[in-house]
């Protein structure tokens, strides 16, 4: 294993260079730099080799940047005399290596950004800021200054006993993976608590014992602190506390630089990580798994819009080894490639410990009289379970007190003056003149009128409900039960999340209500009762994807329920009982659900039997966003008609259904291919074309490759 560079590294180098400066060679070097023009490759000069993955001080305009040296050339590109020299290699970390440009490299062409643009932000921020390494404060850059990593907490060593012997359906699918000692991308498909997260350990274990790296994939880690403890606990015995490293969102700089080194020299083994981990350079990696790969979060939504998952199957491939999806409702695009056998299909069809699925019952709430968005069924259930000790747990994805607030005599709603959205109306002290009305596309905020700006009638209602009122309402009909409260507004402050999901775990809680902050990943010991309320607001979406989101989420949710209790239950309030995705929900039947989403998206040309890409416009007006979608979509017919002729299809622009946020208008264009190369070709093509039209016009626009959401 590589030790840490040390910090008299970089000021040899220096030296070096200076000395050399006499000598006659010059080298061309083409380096990336975080910069929105064209292929985001510039050229630099230096006296003396750098080598390619190297990180470099050059200025560019005036200023100072960092970047990474992509390319090796015989000769400059532009004119020799504009070529400025390379102000300093940077040699305190190992050049980047060969597998993580090509990824790079790859992620670029793909999603049709600048080189720059996809290498530099992957990077710790400190090894991509020149403040970070010139200056006073710069002390030998930041690697030299990191300080000495504080020991984890190191987990109770684990009994034997609490180390589960593996079923044979687990055996057998381990005893799969392992066998591959190349490329194979395998989906490991069972229903929540069939022991998936076992089967990762146990494959992850072999590697290690083979000296690999292994990288986990989870989609969220801010939620469940347990899962890395549990991790750490069992992956101690092989190679002691730095084993294990953790990337996600919420490490400071320092931290996450520090986590990124010990992967990249090698020293840690295992990196635990969300969608950002997929850039980090892992030497010795011999396996990859992507748990919840059906989850949305892998989908970075800004700046490079890349899906980690999509990378790290790329990746796999790339390096010659397996990568292991995992889901209980795997995204059609996955159940489609183990369908056609592209990917090896693992299936774990049991429950792991001796309790069954939570039974699922649907309530038709057409013809019901419902309290507060609550039906007598739902409400009764949730007496008997909490009357037993159980917990349970209400599920409404919609946070806040209400959806709006309006005027009971003119129809006056609640409107944001910088969108086309109704304001959430927010509780944000126990009175109702505590409230406040928020807008959760801008963040702009008003107090409650007094009365109707319309009509002046002081009678202003909420309509609708959200976790807040439903929060309330619940405290009144159950008085002596412990009510607790998880969404993005109760867990704002930095560690409030873990405090009320402890509370939780330890039992202090009797009903949790929740959006989807409380569908993930966690294992809640006395949960026998689920109770989803309002799941038909997603139903008749215009996004194709919405029932497979929401036949994904449901299975979700109703399976944190029964994970330790015996005859546990969901019960799904809606109107549509009939639809197929609540059908399919009854029964459990993620196949039967697949098997029918997929008949009826062949049978209209939908993902995954073609391949999108989405162009959207920002601009002042939504006239001038249309209008620059329109020429955008008339240059590709008559600049690049032989892609049209090969059925690349481009839509009517539109707009977005909500058109304005924060004074902003939107549209969008639609893209479409059966030949994923051809509409990639197409879009290498067009692409160069869309920056300087924008320019002209006045418009912001991103394309996006593969969106997930339209
Ligand atoms: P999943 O990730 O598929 O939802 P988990 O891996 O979390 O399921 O497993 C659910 C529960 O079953 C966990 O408490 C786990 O410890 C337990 N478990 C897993 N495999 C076995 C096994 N072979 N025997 C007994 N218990 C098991
Ligand atoms: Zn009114
Ligand atoms: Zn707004």
């Amino acid at each position: 294993m590589a030790a840490l560079p040390k910090k008299s590294n970089a000021r040899g180098s220096k030296q070096e260079q200076r000395d050399s400066q006499d000598g006659a060679t010059t080298y061309w070097l083409g380096v990336a730099l975080d910069v929105p023009l064209g292929e985001g490759v510039f050229d630099y000069r230096s006296s003396k080799p750098v080598p390619l993955g190297a990180r470099v001080i050059v200025t560019f305009g005036r200023r100072k940047m960092i970047g990474v040296v992509t390319h090796h050339f015989d000769e400059p590109r532009i004119d020799s005399a504009q070529v400025r020299e390379v102000e300093e290699a940077l040699e305190d970390i190992d050049p980047l290596p060969s597998d993580w440009q090509r990824m790079a490299q790859f992620a670029a062409r793909y999603y049709q950004r600048p080189l720059g643009e996809v290498m530099l932000p992957s990077l710790p921020a400190p090894l991509r800021k020149v403040s970070a390494y010139q200056g006073k404060a710069s002390r030998g850059g930041p690697v030299a200054r990191m300080k000495k990593r504080r020991a984890p907490v190191s987990p109770a060593a684990l009994a034997p006993d609490q180390i589960p012997t593996l079923n044979v359906e687990q055996v057998g699918a381990v005893e799969q993976v392992v066998a591959s000692n190349s490329h194979q991308t395998f989906l490991l498909y069972g229903v929540t608590g069939s022991g998936k997260t076992e089967v990762y350990l146990h494959s992850a274990l072999h590697y290690l014992a083979a000296g690999k790296q292994v990288l986990f994939m989870v989609p969220e880690i801010n939620l469940t602190p347990q899962f890395e403890q549990v991790l750490r606990a069992r992956l101690m015995h092989q190679g002691g506390e730095d084993v294990l490293a953790v990337l996600h969102s919420g490490l400071s700089d320092g931290q996450r630089l520090r986590e990124w080194l010990r992967v990249s020299t090698g020293q840690a083994r295992v990196l635990l990580g969300t969608r950002l981990s997929i850039f980090t350079p892992m030497p010795d990696l011999g396996l990859i798994i992507v748990d919840e790969e059906h989850d949305a979060s892998y989908k970075q939504q800004d700046g490079l819009r890349y899906s980690a998952r999509d990378l790290a199957v790329w990746r796999g491939h790339d390096r010659d080894i397996p990568v292991m999806l995992g889901s209980a409702t795997p995204s059609l695009e996955t159940w489609h490639h183990a369908q056609t056998h592209r990917y090896a299909c693992l299936t774990l069809k049991q429950r792991a410990r001796e309790v069954t699925l939570p039974d699922i019952r649907l309530v038709d709430t057409r013809r019901l009289e419902l309290q507060q968005g609550f039906s007598p069924q739902l409400l009764e259930a949730m007496e008997k379970r909490l009357a037993a000790k159980e917990q349970v747990l209400i599920f409404l994805n919609r946070r806040g007190y209400a959806p709006a607030l309006s005027c009971t005599s003119c129809g006056w709603v609640s409107q944001c003056p910088r969108c086309t959205a109704y304001t959430i109306l927010h509780r944000s002290g126990p009175a109702t003149r505590h409230h406040h009305l928020q807008c959760h596309h801008c963040g702009y905020h008003a107090r409650v009128p007094e009365k109707c700006p319309d009509c002046g009638d002081a009678d202003l209602r909420p309509m609708g409900r959200g976790t807040q009122r439903v929060e309330e309402y619940l405290g009144e009909c159950f008085p002596g039960a412990r009510i607790a409260r998880i969404d993005a507004d109760s867990t704002r402050l930095k560690g409030s999340a873990q405090a009320l999901f402890a509370q939780v775990h330890a039992g202090e809680v009797d009903i949790l209500v929740g959006t989807q902050m409380v569908a993930k990943g966690h294992d809640f010991a006395r949960l026998g009762l689920v109770g989803v309320l309002n799941a038909d607001a997603t139903l008749f979406a215009q996004d194709f994807r919405a029932p497979e989101r929401l036949f994904a989420q449901l299975m979700q949710v109703a399976g944190r329920a029964g994970r330790h209790v015996a005859g546990a239950q969901a019960i799904v309030q809606t109107d549509y009982p009939e639809q197929p995705v609540y059908q399919a929900l009854l029964r459990h039947d993620y196949t039967g659900f697949a098997r029918h989403t997929l008949q009826e998206r062949e049978s209209v040309g939908l993902p995954p039997f073609a391949f999108q890409a989405l162009l959207t416009a920002e601009a002042k007006t939504i006239a001038k966003a249309l209008a620059f979608l329109e020429e955008a979509k008339m240059l590709a017919q008559s600049d690049f008609p032989a892609y049209l002729d090969q059925g690349v299809v481009l839509y009517d622009p539109v707009p977005l259904r909500v058109v304005r946020v924060a004074h902003v208008e939107r549209a969008q264009l639609l893209l479409e291919s059966v030949s994923r190369p051809v509409l990639q070709a197409f879009l290498t093509a067009w692409n160069p074309l869309l920056g300087p039209l924008a320019s002209q016009l006045r418009v912001r626009c991103t394309l996006e490759v593969d969106p997930l959401e339209i």
